[in-house]
Formats: structure tokens, C-alpha cells, sequence
């Protein structure tokens, strides 16, 4: 691998003795692994990335994209350092009604993950700055499934009118990005001594933008893909003395090979490619200790329209008693109730893009169903005729091919593969009208010869 002569001198004097040891791991191969949705997944006999409970490396890295379980959301690709953030959830957030913001949030690694160990009446801000990476972070949220989630697309600055709104921010910051050398070895050519600079500086605009939406008392995860200290412990140490925050521990078992801080005076949690396996990650929880007042609630103006809910609208959702069933023009959605006014607020404040569970569109007399509602953990699928298909037809599906089904009734039918919903269909009699999502839709022509099935 071609590093920079000046990352180099720098990273070796960070590394001492262990530089030999952390080149040769970066010449060798990246593990692949992935993060089963315990919602829709059943635990795998894999070797498991010991820092989380749904984490699995596998032998060797397939092909996705023709894995119908995988645009399922029945599990998500991560690189395995960065799972560690489920130990900051499992030791300081433990149940109860936490609002979470996940600000740097795109492509939505981590706030699947966190959508996962959260409890059920927590809610999930998941923010992207960028448009185009904010669509697709709103699929992989979908695809996930989980009805406590909002998806915004806003500036850090905008998020930080919620004044003492959120009790948990994570704050997964752009970074120079070393730690990914070895996934990307175009990363090498972008890094310069002034490209750290400009990352150490946006971060700390990023972390002051957003600081005022975090309560008095709430928590900080901040954290980089990268080493170098200007943009890791330094930054943690400017949080503490320009913001006002203590640094909380977490618990790490000896096995793991997490190594710990550059600093003494605070605990992090860094992770080298010849030490874990995984790829370069850093981490650091804060606990805010500066006055925050709170947001002053404004009398909410209710956007939700009164119309009347399509009749059996509310018994495609499980436990509908728990949701709150509302339309924005012509579309039909259902949010859990505890989470409403939550929602109205952010939507007061904020560019939402996605919220809960988007059940479908009224169009005349016909009520289409939404992919959301397809994906959803809370579908009531026995509510629907399914229909399941074999790999080659979930490929087809996913490609949105036209369907032909045999001996069905006319109307929408929701596709599964291996009993896990894909999406709808309308069926026409002759053929069946594919309503995958457009943009979604798999492009690749190079279909292989044999079944893709990873979990
Ligand atoms: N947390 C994500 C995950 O686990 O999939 C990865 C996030 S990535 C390290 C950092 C994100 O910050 C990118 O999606 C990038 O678009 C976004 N970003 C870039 N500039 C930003 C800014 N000025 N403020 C907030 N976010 C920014």
C-alpha cells in the first residue's frame, strides 16, 4: 500500500514499536462481517465480533446485492470496529423513552444499530447533511424496519435550535479517515497534514452547531475513523474545556483488543487493524455538564389532515392500538403514540424525509400500499395475500421485472423470499404489476449462476 511519506512520520511516532505489526495487517485482506436485524433474523453459527451481540465476520465477501435477504433488511454490512458503539448504548442507555440523534448518519450503519438495541419507546433522529446520501440513508432505515425512526435532512446548525431536545447524540464525524486505508486505498491520495487540519476544524463547528440540542446531563458519542490524535483526543479534550462535558468509561473485556486512550487524563477506546478485527475506529462517550435551557414548546399547528382513515388501513400494522394512524395529503401513515408529539416538534423544526411507518397512498377508490409498510418489523402480513418466490423470481422482483404469478387473485399481493417480505405487486389477471421502489431497484445485469443466500 502506497501511504503518504508524511503519514507515515506521523502515525509511526504515534505507534512506536507496533508500526511493523500495523502495516503488515494493513497489506492484509479487510474482514467482511455483518449485523443480523434481531427483528427479522434468526442468530448465525459464524464467528461473532465479540464488542456486539448481532455481529458476524464471514469467510469471505460475497455478492449483496443478489442476496434477496439483504435488501429484506434482514441485515446490514458493517465494518466490525465500529459495532462497538452498541457497548456506550448497553451500558448508559438502558430503556425508557431517550430521544436519540444520530447527526453524521448516512449511510446508516450505526443508526441501524442503534434502532436495534434502543427500546421500543425510544425515538431515532437519523440526520444527513447531504441530499442524495440522505436518500439513501432514509432506504437502509426503511429496509430496516424498525417505526420509531425519523430521517432529516438538515444542517448541524438547524438540529441545534431543539434546545436541550435529545438525551443521546452520536456524533460519527466526517473524517480524514484513515482507519478505512485499507478498505479504500483511493482514501490515501485525499489525506494531507492540511486535510487533518480541515477535519479537526469542521468537527469542531459540527460538535458546537449541535451542542445546544443536547440536555444538560445528556450523553456524546463522538467518534472518527481515523488515528491521529488532532482530530481524536484533541477534539475530546476541546469538547470538555470549550463546551463543558466530563469523559465516561466503558467497559471493554481484555479479549477484545481495544486499545485504550492517548491521553491519561481521559478514557477512549481506539481500534488498530493489528490489534481487532476490523478496521481503524475511535471513541470517546461525554456527558454534558453545561446549563441547557429547554426548548420553549410553540403551539404546534396540526398539518395532519382529519380525513378518514382508509377502513383496514390500521390492521395491516401489529399492535395498532400502540400507533397513531395520520395522513399527509393523499398518504396514509402510522407513528407509535408515545413518539407523536416528539415528531411534531422535529417536523415544526426540521426537513423530515422519512417517519414511522409509511403505510400507503389513497389514489380514488384504491389505497396502494407503501414499501415501508412491506419492510416494517409491525406488518400484519397474515393480513395480506403473500405470495413467495424462489431466488430467480426475487431477483426479478428486485430488478423490477414483471412478474407472471400462478393462481392468484387479482389485487396487491406482498412477495416474500424464505417467508420475508420483498415488497408488493398488483395483480392484474394476466401479469403482475412490480411496485418495488424505482430507485431501489437492483441495476446490475450481471446476475450469477448459482443462489446467493448468506444468512
Ligand atoms: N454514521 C455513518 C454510518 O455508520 O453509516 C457514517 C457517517 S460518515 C463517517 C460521516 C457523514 O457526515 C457523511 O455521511 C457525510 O456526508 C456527513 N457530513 C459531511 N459534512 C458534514 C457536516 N458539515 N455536518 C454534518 N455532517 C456532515
Amino acid at each position: 500500500m502506497n501511504l503518504p511519506v508524511d503519514f507515515i512520520t506521523r502515525t509511526k511516532s504515534l505507534l512506536g514499536d507496533d508500526w511493523v505489526a500495523f502495516v503488515e495487517a494493513l497489506n492484509s485482506e479487510s474482514p467482511t462481517s455483518i449485523r443480523i436485524n434481531n427483528h427479522k433474523a434468526e442468530k448465525l453459527f459464524l464467528d461473532k465480533v465479540l464488542w456486539t451481540e448481532s455481529g458476524y465476520y464471514l469467510p469471505q465477501r460475497p455478492s449483496f446485492t443478489f442476496d434477496p435477504l439483504f435488501h429484506a433488511g434482514c441485515y446490514y454490512v458493517q465494518e466490525a470496529s465500529s459495532m462497538f458503539i452498541e457497548q456506550a448504548f448497553r451500558q448508559y442507555v438502558v430503556g425508557g423513552n431517550v430521544r436519540i440523534l444520530d447527526l453524521c448518519a448516512a449511510p446508516g450503519g450505526k443508526s441501524t444499530l442503534i434502532a436495534d438495541v434502543m427500546g421500543e419507546s425510544s425515538l431515532l433522529v437519523s440526520n444527513e447533511v447531504i441530499r442524495t446520501r440522505a436518500n439513501i440513508l432514509a432506504e437502509n432505515i426503511t429496509k430496516w424496519g424498525n417505526p420509531n425512526t425519523v430521517v432529516t435532512n438538515n444542517d448541524p446548525q438547524q438540529i441545534g435550535k431543539l434546545q436541550g431536545f435529545f438525551d443521546f447524540i452520536l456524533v460519527d464525524a466526517p473524517c480524514s479517515g484513515e482507519g478505512m486505508f485499507r478498505k479504500d486505498e483511493g482514501a490515501t491520495s485525499e489525506w494531507s497534514i492540511d486535510n487533518v487540519k480541515l477535519c479537526k476544524e469542521r468537527q469542531q463547528r459540527i460538535l458546537a452547531d449541535i451542542w445546544s440540542a443536547l440536555k444538560t446531563e445528556g450523553l456524546l458519542l463522538y467518534s472518527t475513523c481515523t488515528y491521529n490524535v488532532d482530530e481524536n483526543e484533541e477534539n475530546v479534550q476541546w469538547i470538555c474545556e470549550e463546551l463543558g462535558a466530563e469523559v465516561l468509561p466503558i467497559d471493554v473485556k481484555e479479549g477484545w483488543g481495544v486499545s485504550p486512550s492517548l491521553r491519561d487524563s481521559f478514557p477512549a477506546y481506539r481500534f488498530f487493524p493489528h490489534k481487532t478485527k476490523g478496521e481503524g475506529f475511535f471513541c470517546a462517550l461525554l456527558r454534558k455538564t453545561s446549563d441547557e435551557g429547554s426548548l420553549k414548546r410553540r403551539k404546534d399547528k396540526e398539518k395532519t389532515s382529519k380525513s378518514i382513515i382508509p377502513f383496514d388501513c390500521k390492521d395491516y400494522v401489529k399492535d395498532n392500538e400502540s400507533f397513531i394512524f395520520y395522513s399527509q395529503k393523499d398518504r396514509w401513515f402510522a407513528f407509535p403514540s408515545l413518539l407523536y408529539n416528539d415528531l411534531t416538534l422535529i417536523k415544526s423544526h426540521l426537513n423530515v424525509i422519512s417517519e414511522g411507518i409509511c403505510l400507503g397512498e389513497v389514489k380514488g377508490k384504491d389505497f396502494i400500499p407503501d414499501q415501508s409498510l412491506a419492510l416494517s418489523t409491525y406488518i400484519n402480513a397474515e393480513n395480506f395475500t403473500t405470495y413467495d418466490v424462489d431466488w430467480k423470481a426475487a431477483i426479478a422482483y428486485l430488478r423490477k421485472e414483471t412478474l407472471l404469478l400462478q393462481d392468484q387473485p387479482k389485487g396487491y399481493i406482498l412477495i416474500t423470499y424464505r417467508n420475508k417480505p420483498l415488497g408488493f405487486v398488483k395483480n392484474i389477471g394476466n401479469r403482475a404489476n412490480n411496485l418495488y421502489p424505482q430507485e431501489w431497484r437492483i441495476r446490475s445485469a450481471n446476475i450469477p449462476e448459482t443462489e446467493v443466500n448468506i444468512i
